[in-house]
């Protein structure tokens, strides 16, 4: 051996050491054997809080539908969570799972009385042999979200009764037959109940639990064997053969499921070690990106798959679902895309489909959006009012099923690693406190705007020092990060989690820059999007909000509250293609950065509910970043059926004068063209 070799993994070696000298500690539960270990580990509620803008964005949250819609919806006013007789499905569980969090993240004290109020009555509600929930209710499916919004509650409270109350639903499991028919939305669902079912097998190492998950994947629908085969590809969506129905295979086609079963095979690969599992979770991201993928992260189903045209719809669950997905796949494979593609849906996909002041949603919303009525489209199975912002247009399940995805993303911006130091996995202004080491205890804050800019400082806090690796994820777009720490410099390589492992001293810093030039991707019919770091960037279209009134599908009238109805009809032109080099779009862009505001994906003519002044107002700020963009306008292109035409094919030429064009992140915009048609110079 030469002599550098081996004093490289001489110097390797001493490097670990010195970071794993607690070897058999666990500062919180990791996978017992025989299940795989995973390389990251959520924290418990409470551990990692938000800050800055985001806990601005949470406070939206809170001010707006999700501090809010029990006191006037009927399906939870009257829930029969409670006793009542309105919901007595997945409404109250769905709401539960976001509230919880939202509750504990921000330490408000009504929102944790409503939490407490809804958390007795389901206790209450616990059988002999471990059934629970509203008595008309014989369906497993609601039970399952149920369970996973009290893992959560656990973590924030410690309360036993109900971790008893978890463990007793797995033994009630373990003991009635299975019951997963492929026909219904619990078979093709069913493995939603093994994310609470790990999580309870790590306290508890019972092996029943393991042999429960073990059946519900042999008696339920095998989402393995759908992702290697992929039935409803482009060519499946050009012939008209994906399934529009509501039977089993129509099931299978659905936008919701799909963004929920891409963690299936992921979660049972902790128990299988197959490597198929894990291929078949690749293969699944894959197949969605190259036939239905869409700017923001996303792929399209409106509701059933629909493959790439840009005025295709996402409905709202599947992206809050995909987002808790990766969320699942990062702790159990640890891989950094995954984060990456967590951060597009989060800062994109999730805030450009509800209004800024978080009191109306979409239930499906456009890359390219020109228009918001209540009109028909080209949707595969929605109805005419899919792309109002509204309480509950379309259908409800978004309106109960929303709430989790921002609370949920702040709970897994940091982790705890199997090296027992803490990972950095999606950015974001935190704080983390947690144990790491031997049981050391320190805060980290994490200073930044990302995702509106690249810069990010890290302090450390503890009253001594404390040695124990620090993970940070550098993204897969940035071609230039750096990052300094005690007196060091790296330029580290993107797509890659990197390990800083060093004796830590109270009031350390690290700082990382990463560079975020404009680039640009290739999209339907040779268009292109801009993208800038995680963040993309659509054409800023002038706008006017017009308040109607769907019909509501509620058993019961309902005041709206805070909550309105919207159109919103564009009052300035939207068909420009760009005067772009693509390959070298920096040379044709001027950026301009902002301070960030109260709502920090709102756009000027946003309509915001001024709550003290009970009305709607119009938001006269600017989005925190601003690009300018030379384009002409290209006059063929206009809508069909109420949406934007698909983009005319790039290159092409317009004879139009040149404008000077504004584009705003995606998350800012209610009207938007994403997709743009390239012209020749
Ligand atoms: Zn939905």
């Amino acid at each position: 051996m030469q002599q550098s070799v081996r004093l490289i993994i001489f110097s390797l070696t001493v490097y670990f050491l010195g970071c794993s000298m607690n070897i058999g500690h666990e500062n919180y539960p990791n996978n017992p054997t025989p299940l795989k270990k995973m390389p990251f580990i959520k924290l418990p509620l409470g551990a990692v809080k938000p800050q800055g803008w985001l806990k601005d964005q949470l406070t939206v949250q809170k001010n707006g539908l999700s501090g809010h819609l029990d006191e006037f919806w009927p399906d939870l006013m009257y829930s029969a969570w409670k006793g009542g007789d309105g919901d007595s499905w997945e409404r109250t569980p769905y709401y539960l799972d976001g509230l919880i969090p939202l509750a504990y993240l921000l330490e408000d004290e009504k929102l944790i009385k409503k939490v407490q109020t809804w958390v007795q009555a389901i206790v209450d509600s616990r059988q002999a042999d471990g059934w629970f929930g509203p008595p008309k209710n014989d369906d497993r499916w609601p039970l399952a979200i149920a369970i996973k919004a009290l893992t959560q509650y656990y973590e924030a409270t410690n309360d036993r009764t109900v971790f008893d109350l978890i463990e007793g639903y797995f033994r009630y499991l373990s003991e009635n037959p299975p019951d997963w028919p492929d026909s219904t939305w619990r078979g093709v669902r069913a493995m939603e109940h093994a994310v609470a079912g790990y999580w309870l097998f790590r306290y508890t190492k019972d092996t029943q639990i393991t042999q429960t998950i073990k059946s519900i994947v042999t008696n339920s629908f095998d989402w393995t064997s759908y992702f290697e085969e992929f039935p409803w590809d482009s060519a499946a969506v050009g012939d008209g053969r994906v399934p529009h129905n509501w039977k089993s295979e129509g099931l299978t086609a659905h936008v919701v499921n799909n963004a929920m079963a891409i963690k299936y095979p992921g979660l049972w690969y902790q128990q299988s070690g197959n490597d198929r599992h894990r291929q078949a979770v690749s293969r699944a991201i894959e197949n969605y990106d190259q036939h239905h993928g869409q700017v923001g992260g996303r792929f399209s189903g409106d509701e059933h798959l629909s493959g790439k045209r840009p005025t295709q719809g996402t409905e709202l669950c599947a992206v809050v679902e995909y987002m808790f997905s990766l969320e699942k796949l990062i702790e159990i494979f640890g891989e950094p895309a995954f984060a990456d593609r967590l951060e597009l849906l989060a800062y994109n996909a999730l805030p450009g489909t509800m209004t800024a002041d978080g009191w109306a949603h979409q239930y499906d919303q456009q890359s390219n959006q020109v228009l918001v009525s209540h009109q028909e489209r080209e949707w595969s199975t929605n109805g005419p009012a899919s792309n109002i912002y509204g309480l509950m247009p379309n259908y409800p399940c978004c309106l109960a099923n929303m709430h989790q995805g921002w609370p949920k993303l702040v709970q897994h911006l940091w982790m705890a690693t199997e090296d027992q130091g803490l990972a950095a996995i999606v950015y974001g202004p935190s704080k983390v406190e947690a144990m790491v080491g031997n049981g050391h205890k320190v805060l980290i804050t994490e200073e930044t705007n990302y995702p509106f800019d690249g810069k990010i400082l890290i302090t450390i806090t503890s009253d001594e020092p404390a040695e124990f690796p620090i993970h940070l994820r550098i993204p897969g777009w940035t071609r230039a990060g750096n990052i300094q720490f005690k007196g060091k410099s790296i330029d580290p390589t993107s797509g890659k989690f990197i390990r800083l492992c060093e004796k830590w001293e109270n009031g350390d810093q690290i700082r990382l820059q990463f560079a975020m030039p404009v680039f640009t991707e290739r999209r339907f019919n040779n268009s292109i999007a801009i993208r800038r770091g995680p963040l993309y960037f659509s054409l800023r279209i002038d706008k006017k909000y017009q308040r109607i009134k769907l019909k509501a599908r509620s058993y019961r009238s309902i005041d709206y509250k805070g909550s309105a109805d919207w159109e919103i009809y564009p009052t300035s032109d939207w068909n420009y293609g760009l005067l772009i080099d693509p390959d070298n779009p920096e040379c044709d862009i001027v950026s301009k950065y902002l301070p960030l505001q109260k709502f920090p994906f709102a756009d000027s003519g946003d309509i915001y509910y001024h709550s003290g002044k009970d009305r709607f107002e119009i938001w006269d700020k600017e989005a925190p970043v601003v690009l300018s963009i030379k384009g002409r306008q290209i006059p063929e292109w206009q809508t069909i059926n109420h949406s934007a035409a698909d983009p005319p094919r790039s290159p092409l030429v317009s004879d139009r004068e040149i404008e000077t064009l504004y584009l705003v992140p995606y998350g800012c915009t209610r009207l938007r063209i994403s997709e743009f048609p390239v012209l020749i110079q």
